[in-house]
């Protein structure tokens, strides 16, 4: 753990959280904002709309000595939003009208009113709620109608934003520019963030590795995460200025002994790798168990359509047939599941879409249809080049059905990678 200079809490609020029916997006966007300015984030709670419940989160916050907390929700006109009201009395400091940011949520409203075709005045009573500002507190002005606030609280600043993601977002610049957040930000020092991207290898392998690294290096002046996900390993790693060394001694020792599985080191998803090693081609893919993920994670990246031809989800085996070419008597003979089929449905999208190269999938996903000779998890592979060269695989992918729709949409992703750079994929 590098030595932590500013530590800070996230203190998400909502209801519709708690209940799972909204998932919690601004506790992971903060997060990723405040790693990147060197803030440690320590906790991300999430507490409902009772005011009880975020007073002891507050409460929490301040006996752990995080210098900054950061809140989300709870600053609408209605009568369950109380943040403001809460962190107010939780900082000593009572909550007052202040006419000129009441004027600046009129103007917005008089807008909303205009269009709606709302009695503004009826507005500007439900929302004056909102322009009341705990003494000493900055305002920070509304991307809704819903003022921030950064608010000193003892030895802490407490920055308090608005719910809704897109209004959170737009005022995290200004409420960090604060002076109030800028006194206690400017302590921390910002990180260097680097990682590596391996795709096969089994994550104690890295720990082990990483044992034997630091035998020979001192580690001690980097973060270093590790996080496994449906087949790739991502290897995070942030320091700070002046552990250059230890660094290049890390990313030496993972490439020294993990060449053959690792695929990025500028961070980089597998999508762009394959954009890049495409270099002008056109990919089109054949899928059947994976109904249509392949073509969704080829399809991720803006400007896909420059490499991307198109794809078919070919569920049935009439569909196999009729939309990609593949001969009855092949799927009779070898059965839907085969490497012959496999190779027939990239033979069949080769030439349907005219591309240059094509990906088809063919598997097993469970939880019913495996046999003995085929369970479920056995997925057969075909990537071919329009040339004819060809990398193909049957596994057998562990896990549930959604498991093997995605593993199976990882590994043929990776088999592109590997036809592309002409290199053989590691047994
Ligand atoms: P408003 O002025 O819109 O009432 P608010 O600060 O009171 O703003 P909330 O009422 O807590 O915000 O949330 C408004 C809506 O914003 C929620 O219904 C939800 O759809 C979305 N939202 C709030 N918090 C989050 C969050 N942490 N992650 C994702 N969406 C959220």
């Amino acid at each position: 753990m590098l030595g932590v200079s500013v530590r800070a809490g996230i203190l998400v609020t909502g209801t519709e959280l708690l209940t799972g029916s909204v998932s919690d997006r601004n506790g992971p966007w903060l997060s990723e904002r405040l790693g990147e300015i060197g803030v440690e984030v320590a906790a991300i709670l999430l507490v409902g709309d009772r005011p009880s419940d975020l007073e002891a989160a507050l409460g929490f916050m301040r006996d752990e000595g995080f210098d900054v907390v950061v809140t989300s929700g709870g600053l609408g006109p209605t009568a369950d939003d109380m943040t403001a009201e809460v962190v107010g009395n939780f900082a000593g400091r009572p909550l007052a009208l202040d006419e000129e940011m009441e004027q600046k949520i009129h103007n917005i409203l008089k807008e909303f009113a205009k269009r709606l075709r709302f009695d503004p005045e009826a507005l500007r009573d439900a929302n004056r709620k909102q322009a009341m500002i705990p003494e000493g507190a900055t305002a920070i002005d509304p991307a809704g109608t819903a003022p921030g606030l950064v608010v000193p609280a003892g030895e802490q600043v407490i920055v308090v934003l608005p719910g809704p993601p897109g209004e959170l977002q737009a005022m995290w610049p200004l409420a960090i520019e604060t002076p109030a957040a800028r006194g206690v930000l400017d302590r921390a020092e910002p990180l260097e963030t680097s990682s590596m991207r391996l795709f096969g290898l089994p994550e104690s392998e890295i720990a082990q590795s990483l044992r034997e690294i630091e035998q020979d290096a001192d580690l001690s002046g980097l973060e270093i995460t590790t996080c496994l996900r449906g087949g790739e390993l991502v290897v995070d790693v942030r320091s700070r200025a002046g552990s250059e060394d230890a660094l290049e001694a890390l990313w030496a020792g993972l490439r020294e002994r993990h060449d053959r599985f690792l695929y990025s080191e500028a961070g980089e998803m597998i999508d762009e790798v394959i954009a890049g090693l495409l270099d002008g081609r056109t990919i089109a893919v054949a899928e059947s168990c994976t109904g249509g993920l392949l073509a969704k994670r080829l399809t991720d990246r803006a400007g896909a359509s420059e490499y991307f031809s198109g794809g078919v989800v070919a569920y049935s085996n009439e569909a196999k047939t009729a939309l990609l070419g593949v001969p009855e008597e092949l799927i009779a003979e070898h059965g839907a599941v085969s490497p012959e089929v496999a190779e027939a449905m990239a033979d069949g999208a080769l030439e349907r879409f005219g591309a240059d190269v094509a990906c088809s999938v063919t598997g097993v996903a469970g939880p019913d249809g495996g046999t003995e000779d085929k369970p479920v998890g056995y997925v057969c592979f075909c990537v071919k080049l329009a040339g004819g060269e060809k990398l193909a695989r049957d596994p057998a992918l562990p896990g549930n059905r959604a498991d093997v729709r995605e593993r199976s949409t990882m590994v043929a992703l990776h088999l592109i990678r590997y036809l592309l750079q002409g290199r053989e994929p590691p047994r």
